[in-house]
């Protein structure tokens, strides 16, 4: 371990922790020994967490007790079961919106940060954490970066989220990234002009991870392609993908070029990362941090393998628990055991945010993933005479692709674009272009290839 890694792992880290107040250190040795329980082991500590959480809430905090109060919940009957749980009212993101002071638990003592979602839906939701959501959550991430060798102090590189508001901003991100031993870039900076000089800081900074949007790192895979590098000697351990999802053509051209394994990282803005891929390639739910369900349209739960609304209950925030809550994506719970020998349950996800679902006139609705076999078949036609699309679905039969040209010509592959989503998504629907210079982030940072303006009759 360098001199500079001893610091952060060893000095630093631990004194930012006492000085927020927080504790994840601590959180870090008990999720490491954790891990290994058997599934009932582990499903009966989450248990006892989750009846705490529900408990706790229905008791103190305002929301929750007149919501559980009109359904005639029994307050005295601490040890409810798995069906009076599943009587219980889900969240929605609008209730979390209009009654936000009534999800806060007014006996709560402790420290609190104060956070926010993206928008990225639309609309931004504040939302507060106490100290054991942040311990406890930090924790969780740093165990599944020890899956793959990495430890606090391990030189990292980010490349993700929003752009420095000012300079004292830019002043204090860059002495905080530097005590984590961490190198920290915008998504923001991914630019054609700017990739070789990020490419060369990377280099010189060697870091054993890279953490990073797909869209962010993908562009960096294409530059070492394109350019015949290599990543080989710089000794990268994993590069974690989080916020996105990845097709995985671009997951294989990452993996090649990085040489190393890509790793997900899945969550919600509301509450950061729960669920992390593993050596073998895996989705381990950090279920000592999560309750999470997977229900049919009805609000039942389906049964393993089936896909249900991933629906979340966060065991570890007693200021503001977030309570059978509405995450509008889509996934399924996977019976059996991983390779890997950790107890932690198992989940996949079928697709990202409902809102990204394509939902055509005649009601059939179709995942966003499939415009990226579009693009690919485009692209395999017409080499690189597309550099970046986004479509964004005006109404039920109206889409608008925005494409930055590159070489080549980019009306054929306008063309076949538009032939193969009427190919796919029915002759019926219209498609317009939108040449563009460049494709704009969310505020977050986040860069998507397909956005929905239809209404879907629920705000989720
Ligand atoms: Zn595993």
């Amino acid at each position: 371990m360098s001199l500079h890694a001893s610091f952060t792992r060893h000095i630093y880290w631990p004194l930012v922790q006492r000085l927020k107040g927080e504790y994840a250190a601590r959180a870090l040795k008990e999720l490491s020994e954790s891990q290994w329980m058997s599934r009932d082991e582990l499903i009966s500590k989450q248990w006892k967490l989750l009846r705490r959480t529900v408990n706790k809430a229905a008791r103190e905090v305002p929301y929750y007790r007149k919501m559980y109060s009109r359904i005639g919940w029994d307050f005295d009957n601490p040890a409810f079961s798995y069906k009076d749980f599943l009587s219980l009212p889900k969240t929605e993101k609008k209730d979390v919106r209009d009654h936000l002071s009534e999800f806060l638990n007014p006996n709560y003592s402790g420290r609190i940060t104060q956070g926010s979602t993206s928008g990225s839906t639309g609309e931004s939701l504040t939302l507060y954490y106490s100290g054991e959501h942040e311990s406890y959550s930090e924790a969780a991430r740093w165990r599944a970066k020890d899956w793959w060798d990495i430890q606090p102090g391990s030189p990292q590189v980010a490349i993700w989220g929003r752009p420095y508001t000012g300079g004292r901003d830019r002043l204090s991100q860059k002495v905080k990234s530097y005590c984590m031993n961490s190198l920290i870039f915008s998504a923001f900076d991914i630019r054609a002009d700017s990739i070789k000089g990020i490419w060369g800081r990377i280099c010189h900074f060697k870091p054993h991870i890279i953490y990073a949007y797909p869209s962010a790192i993908f562009p960096l895979a294409e530059f070492i392609q394109q350019n015949r590098l290599s990543a080989d000697k710089l000794g990268i351990k994993v590069i974690m993908i989080t916020a996105e999802s990845c097709s995985s053509d671009q997951r294989l051209l990452i993996e090649e070029m990085f040489g190393c394994k890509t790793a997900n990282e899945y969550g919600c803005s509301e509450t950061g990362g729960f669920v992390y891929e593993c050596p073998h390639r895996s989705w381990h739910i950090s279920s000592e941090l999560t309750f999470i369900e997977f229900l049919d349209q009805d609000g039942n739960p389906v049964s393993p393998g089936d896909r249900g609304e991933i629906f979340l209950t966060h065991l570890r925030n007693d200021y503001m628990p977030l309570i059978r809550y509405r995450v509008g994506d889509i996934g399924s719970s996977l019976s059996g055991t991983c390779g890997c020998g950790r107890g932690l349950p198992l989940m996949e996800i079928s697709v990202a945010k409902e809102s990204d679902r394509i939902l055509l006139k005649n009601g059939e609705s179709y995942m966003s993933g499939d415009f990226l076999y579009v693009n690919k078949a485009v692209m395999e036609a017409y080499p690189r005479s597309i550099l970046q699309f986004r479509v964004t679905q005006k109404s039920v039969d109206l889409f608008e692709v925005e494409v930055v040209p590159g070489a080549g010509s980019v009306g054929s592959a306008e063309e076949l674009f538009e032939k193969l989503m009427k190919k796919q998504f029915g002759a019926n629907i219209k498609v317009c272009f939108k040449r563009l210079s460049n494709i704009k982030r969310d505020p977050s940072g986040k860069l998507r290839y397909f956005v929905s303006e239809v209404n879907r009759g629920h705000t989720s």
